[in-house]
């Protein structure tokens, strides 16, 4: 198909730099304006190794363009959560079946990965230091700062998509238009990240091949593997508060507390806590909600842009990720004509948006109390050997979410009608005694007939 249109992208974060490929695989010519320097050419993390989960979806999205090779190659595979416990107990808990697993990734060689295939597409151009301030909607122009000399100018522009992150500066322009509803909420936890280094002898200080979790009720810390064989710790907390909080942790001695109540077999692995826990950033958590998506048939929000989401379900840019694949789907049914491809594209994801919102604003409680206590760790078990008896019929939430492509919102909406159906199972009189048993098929038989006309029944 010959296509001659122009796109611009705003951001050439995950998001953007991978859209940038699928519209120049399409024979748009792209231009895609990036407010920071070129990370493969500078270091713009401050030498930090900050690293994120990929699951099924962001493959099948990178997979598309033919990406997910080159990435995976620099991912490491994470098969379950590894619980600490105050005692120092370690108790493993697969994240799926047969080896399914998360991928662990350095968020800056991700990146990279994007930007370099992006750059090789023979119709995308990239343009670092380039910070979009506004767009006029009546004049089809974008305001632009280069970051380097301060010059501003303006450009005309055909179609533009923000890809520019839950700050996004189109969606800010969009904002200050007429019926355009928006909402961020910040969560009360923050977050600093904490490097773990190799042990002693060069090798990972913790298995590797699983997110290690210190869920410690209102705090927890999590720690993923790098490729260099360090890990990086995340520690959340909340901002305020008389227990665990940023404000109590004020000094020295107050950080060594902590971790010898709550993380004691931590400070032995980072030589270094004290330093890097007072001269690394707290950083805020916020959800962004926001409708419409799009406008004028030329105009569109994607990834954080459009839905900000908390990181416990290790899905924001995943879901950032499976908007590119739809919204490039919904161009080919479209034919490329974009006011039907954007109409369509909003209404297949915002209602996802909002789903993958609410899941991981759940999966924070799920991760930080529950999975510490022996209700939950019972219900896991519970989850797993229906699936295991009746696997056509019955996918723990967790493994819609993670290891299938079903829309976010239908997974939520399975999860909820199956949370009811635990908690029953659990309540059980000598379940525990009875799962393994054969006496247990017919209670499980039982228990997803239900789900299924209960879930039947709700979605007539
Ligand atoms: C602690 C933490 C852990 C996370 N872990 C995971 C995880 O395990 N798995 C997962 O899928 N997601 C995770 N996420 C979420 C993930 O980081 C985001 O969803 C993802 O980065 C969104 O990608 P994006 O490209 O839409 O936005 P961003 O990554 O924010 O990129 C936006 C880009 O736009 C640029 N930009 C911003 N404003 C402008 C402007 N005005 N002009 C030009 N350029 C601009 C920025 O410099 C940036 O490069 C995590 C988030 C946090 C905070």
């Amino acid at each position: 198909m010959a296509i001659t249109q122009r796109v611009t992208i705003l951001g050439g974060g995950p998001v953007g730099a991978l859209l940038a490929s699928y519209l120049g695989r399409r024979g748009y010519h792209v231009t895609l304006y990036e407010r920071r320097p070129d990370l493969r050419s500078q270091d713009v993390g401050g030498g930090r190794s900050i690293n994120l989960a990929c699951s099924d979806r962001g493959w099948l999205a990178l997979e598309r363009v033919g990406i997910a090779e080159t990435v995976r190659r620099s991912a490491i595979p994470m098969r379950g959560r590894m619980l600490h416990a105050e005692d120092g107990q370690l108790t493993f808990l697969p994240y799926g079946f047969d080896g399914q697993a998360i991928y662990a990734i350095s968020r800056t060689l991700l990146n990279k990965h994007l930007l370099d295939f992006a750059a090789r597409q023979p119709q995308v151009e990239l343009h670092f230091e380039q910070r979009a301030l506004s767009v006029d909607f009546q004049r089809h122009q974008l305001r632009l700062c280069d970051e380097r000399s301060g010059e501003r100018r303006t450009i005309d522009v055909d179609r533009l998509i923000g890809a520019d992150g839950a700050f996004s500066a189109l969606r800010e322009s969009m904002r200050r238009q007429d019926r355009f509803d928006y909402s961020q909420h910040y969560v009360s936890h923050g977050y600093k990240e904490l490097a773990i280094p190799p042990g002693p002898d060069g090798d990972f200080a913790l298995d590797p091949h699983a997110l290690h979790i210190w869920p410690r009720g209102g705090y927890m810390l999590i720690a993923l593997p790098n490729a260099d064989r360090s890990f990086t710790a995340t520690l959340f907390m909340p901002f305020e508060g008389a227990r665990a909080s940023f404000a109590e942790v004020a000094d020295a001695a107050a950080l060594e507390r902590l971790f010898a109540q709550s993380f004691a077999d931590v400070p032995a692995l980072i030589p270094n806590l004290t330093e890097q826990f007072f001269d690394n950033p707290t950083s805020s958590l916020v959800t962004v909600r926001c409708s419409p998506w799009v406008r004028d048939g030329r105009y569109a929000l994607i990834g954080d842009a459009a839905h900000a989401v908390v990181p416990f379900y290790g899905q924001g840019m995943i879901a950032g990720f499976e908007d590119c694949r739809v919204l490039d789907e919904c161009l080919t049914e479209a034919g490329d004509d974009w006011a039907q491809a954007l109409a369509a594209y909003q209404s297949a994801r915002k209602p996802n948006g909002d789903a993958i919102a609410d899941l991981a604003l759940d999966n924070f409680i799920e991760m930080r109390d529950l999975v510490r206590t022996p209700g939950f760790q019972l219900r896991r078990r519970i989850e797993r050997r229906l699936h295991q008896l009746l696997p056509q019929r019955f996918t723990p939430l967790y493994s819609m979410v993670t290891f299938s492509h079903l829309p976010y919102a239908e997974a939520r909406r399975r999860g909820q009608l199956q949370a009811a159906m635990l908690d029953a199972l659990a309540a059980e009189e000598g379940i525990e005694e009875l799962l393994d048993s054969e006496q247990f098929m017919p209670l499980a038989e039982q228990a997803v007939a239900k789900l299924e006309s209960m879930s039947s029944a709700r979605s007539k």
